[in-house]
């Protein structure tokens, strides 16, 4: 995105609110509080990359959209990282995000109080309704004329054109009696004139969704939120790498420091706001030493269950084509028959042939002639997969390694196994999947298992002895210290993240602006008494 005309802040001028972070977590709250006047810099590890350089070829896509740096993984289930699970950039993972966009259920946030088991999210769900609402209103989200679990819902754009395997799981679904449409996609069906960006053009049904989108037709953040931001004021640095956070002797955040051009830098601030992913950010909280009196930082990590179960058709589907993910069933929120606490959905899949091999090797465990063979069944190839509620567990955590990087952090170190619910909700979602596409014509079945985002780690709660944040997204320790990114979930949510993550970054931002407000009103009023 165009930053030649930014407004530059002195690195000894108190800014208001640096910003660590430009994804679906930094960037919402970025341009919030920039449109209210107060002077703010986002700082970001990755590049500033040009749309024009995206390309569908998954050899040639440009890496620098995705997290390489090294993190160690281990449990049962070690986490994928790289491209399948993080990014990086001005705009962070929406840069590569697939962009479908279910809004949380009501029961997904009172899974405690529901199952006795995980955790309620201390947020009413009528409020955080409205702040998707607002999210999806900033950004343009396309979805059915009408959504049979919630009919109250209204999408103001018509759905994109489905695909083969939009088409096989639509055929398969109503064959076994399953509820299937259209999903909620973070795209425009129509062309829209993004404020402060300019023409995002309606989407063309490529496919390449995770390589990026060259014509702006994907909601990414670096078309939507951050050229409002930086319209309003806002700077942000890009290739600017967070290692250091100083306190005052009150124990207030007063700078941060970061290198950038191979030298360090530290920047004065008032306020800061961590929004650097469910990985970086507890990593950053533990090298730094601070926000963790609760002893919660890294710990309830989790990762959505994302199996996918594939099979062959006798007709042509070349699941490259067309929006990846356009169909969804929510009938299996809460299934009538469960023997787990929580539930999933299921999507429709389309992914591109590098992508469809490296899961037959991983989830697969498919190698040599094995793979060859089901690679040449690519083209007659349709699937679909899940994504499904994960219990927060106090030992699927993230902790330092005794490695560093090229910056001299400790890297992180990932360990996820999945418990037994989690396996009771996987056998259930494979035998509906197999159902599916079976009903729809499919042989020669396969069973990818997989898992995808990364979510919990600093976790908001009502108690500052077992989370990180209260409920606006404040440290329970450091008074101007907030979070407001993928870790803050207390649980996973069976919807997948971002667009609740966008709706939470402008929950945070109104909470961080009210109680500015509450301190310039005590002030005025001392000064006027
Ligand atoms: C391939 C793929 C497909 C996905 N598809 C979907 C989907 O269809 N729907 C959905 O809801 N979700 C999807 N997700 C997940 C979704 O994209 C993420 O959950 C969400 O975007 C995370 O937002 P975030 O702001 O928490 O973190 P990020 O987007 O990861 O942003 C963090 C940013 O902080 C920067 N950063 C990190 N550390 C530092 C530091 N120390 N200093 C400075 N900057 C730093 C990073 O470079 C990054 O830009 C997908 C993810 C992937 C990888
Ligand atoms: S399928 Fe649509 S949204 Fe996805 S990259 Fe292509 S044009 Fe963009």
């Amino acid at each position: 995105m165009r930053l030649d005309h930014q407004r530059h802040h002195s690195e000894d001028e108190v800014v208001d609110v640096v910003v660590v972070g430009t994804g679906a977590g930094g960037a919402p709250l970025l341009a919030t509080l920039a449109r209210r006047g107060l002077s703010v810099v986002a700082l970001e590890a990755g590049p500033n990359t040009d749309p024009e350089q995206y390309t569908p070829d998954e050899v040639e896509a440009p890496g620098d959209i995705n997290w390489m740096d090294e993190r160690i993984s281990g449990g049962s289930a070690p986490t994928a990282f790289g491209p399948n699970n993080s990014g990086t950039g001005v705009g962070g993972s929406t840069l590569h995000w697939g962009a479908f966009t279910p809004r949380p259920n009501q029961h997904d946030i009172r899974l405690r109080t529901d199952s006795g088991q995980g955790e309620d999210w201390p947020i009413d769900h009528a409020e955080l309704t409205r702040w998707i609402e607002q999210a999806e209103h900033d950004v343009g989200v396309a979805g059915p004329a009408h959504y049979p679990w919630d009919p109250e819902r209204r999408y103001r754009m018509g759905p994109p054109p489905r695909n083969a395997s939009s088409d096989m799981m639509i055929r398969g679904a109503a064959a076994v009696g399953i509820t299937a449409t259209d999903a909620p996609v973070g795209l425009t069906t129509e062309d829209r004139h993004q404020e402060h960006h300019g023409l995002r053009q309606a989407c063309v049904s490529c496919g390449s969704c995770h390589q990026g989108c060259r014509n702006g037709a994907k909601v990414s953040m670096d078309t939507t939120y951050l050229p409002a931001a930086v319209a309003f004021g806002a700077e942000i640095r890009a290739e600017a790498f967070v290692h250091g956070i100083e306190l005052d002797a009150r124990g207030r955040v007063e700078a941060v420091v970061y290198r950038q051009d191979g030298r360090d830098h530290r920047q004065r601030c008032r306020t800061l706001v961590l929004a650097a992913g469910g990985i970086e950010t507890p990593r950053l909280l533990l090298h730094t030493g601070i926000a963790n009196s609760s002893g919660q930082v890294g710990r309830n990590f989790t990762a959505h269950g994302a199996t996918q179960v594939w099979a062959t058709f006798d007709e042509s589907m070349r699941s490259y084509r067309g929006y990846p993910s356009s169909i969804i069933t929510e009938d299996f929120v809460r299934p009538t028959d469960a023997d787990f606490a929580g539930g999933y959905l299921i999507q429709s899949l389309g992914v591109q042939p590098l992508t469809l091999a490296t899961s037959l090797v991983r989830g697969g465990g498919l190698r040599g002639a094995a793979l060859v063979r089901a690679l040449q069944d690519y083209p007659r190839m349709a699937g679909v997969g899940i994504n499904a509620e994960c219990l927060p567990y106090d030992d699927n955590r993230l902790v330092l390694a005794d490695e560093v990087d090229a910056n001299g952090v400790p890297k992180a170190r990932v360990t996820f196994s999945p418990g037994s619910n989690e396996e009771a909700i996987t056998r259930h979602a494979v035998r509906t999947m197999t159902a599916i596409v079976e009903a729809a014509g499919g042989t020669d079945v396969r069973v990818l298992d997989r898992t995808a985002h990364t979510v919990g780690t600093a976790r908001m709660g009502t108690d500052a002895g077992n989370s990180v944040v209260d409920a606006a997204g404040r440290s329970w320790d450091v008074p101007n210290l907030w979070v407001v990114d993928n870790s803050v979930f207390p649980s996973s949510l069976i919807a997948n993240p971002a667009l609740t993550i966008m709706a939470l970054s402008l929950r945070t931002a109104d909470r961080l602006l009210r109680d500015d407000a509450s301190a310039d009103r005590e002030q005025a009023a001392t000064a006027v008494a």
